[in-house]
């Protein structure tokens, strides 16, 4: 059983055919997805809530404010705190820092990261960590605050980072960017970590891994993903998949079958 750990099901571009897409992640082996709830912006925090009311295989995150924005009012953080008592709401995240796109001022993005860190610690949920041109402050903000449980998704950072977040006792996950041709390090990284601390994603609709680069992407492609991570591992697919999914269920205190 496939797990796809990080897809955005509310947005916009599934609104044609998302139906056709789950469908489509089902027949590709997919047992759990996790929809990220960003939405548009803080008024959707919860916009996977209809999502996983309506599919008992799917789970949900919650986010405050994604990558920053504008300064985020006090109420959201109840807000979130509120919601999150969904029996599906898994997760806080994603939040974390963006340098490249710097969308609002890094001292804001850090104090908003920080508060959500704070959040799922006290509501005791794994975070789920953005960081793009930001390394050394996401260290230093995760090591200020020791959450207890959280994935660094769509990892694109080195060796130091990965280390760090495995010191820590995070797991680190894979997007499509692993299959890029260009990703050799990261591959590296794929290759190396332990069994137990992985996870694959799509990140989907951005990202589609080889050998549907540049098109949509959507959950059923996590399969091209996970099926070149074994190869670089040296394990079968269905190996990879079992020990993604014990993953998974572990890190966000799932319990299927
Ligand atoms: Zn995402």
């Amino acid at each position: 059983m496939l797990i796809e750990s990080h897809a955005h099901l509310d947005d916009a571009r599934f609104n044609a055919d998302r139906d056709a897409v789950l469908q489509r992640a089902r027949d590709a082996g997919i047992g759990n997805i996790l929809t990220i709830g960003i939405g548009a912006g803080p008024d959707d925090m919860g916009c996977g809530i209809p999502i996983v009311e309506a599919h008992d295989w799917i789970y949900a995150s919650l986010v405050v404010q994604p990558h920053g924005a504008e300064k985020v009012e006090e109420r959201r953080y109840t807000q979130s705190e509120e919601l999150s008592k969904h029996r599906k709401v898994v997760a806080i995240g994603e939040t974390g820092l963006d340098y490249y796109y710097d969308n609002s001022p890094r001292d804001v993005q850090r104090e908003v990261f920080r508060r959500q860190v704070e959040l799922a610690s006290k509501i005791d949920l794994p975070v789920i960590v953005h960081t793009r041109d930001a390394d050394e402050d996401t260290e230093a903000i995760l090591k200020e605050h020791r959450p207890a449980r959280g994935v660094i998704h769509c990892f694109t950072s080195g060796d130091r980072l990965a280390n760090f977040a495995l010191s820590i006792g995070f797991l680190i996950s894979f997007s499509g960017i692993v299959t890029f041709p260009n990703a050799k390090g990261l591959a590296e990284i794929a290759r190396q970590i332990p069994a137990d601390r992985i996870l694959i994603e799509t990140d989907c609709p951005y990202l589609a891994p080889v050998p549907h680069r540049g098109k949509r992407n959507e959950p059923s492609f996590v399969a091209d993903t996970a099926r070149f991570v074994s190869q670089l591992r040296g394990i079968t697919p269905d190996e990879l998949a079992g020990q993604v999914s014990a993953n998974f269920e572990q890190l966000f205190a799932i319990k299927t079958s």
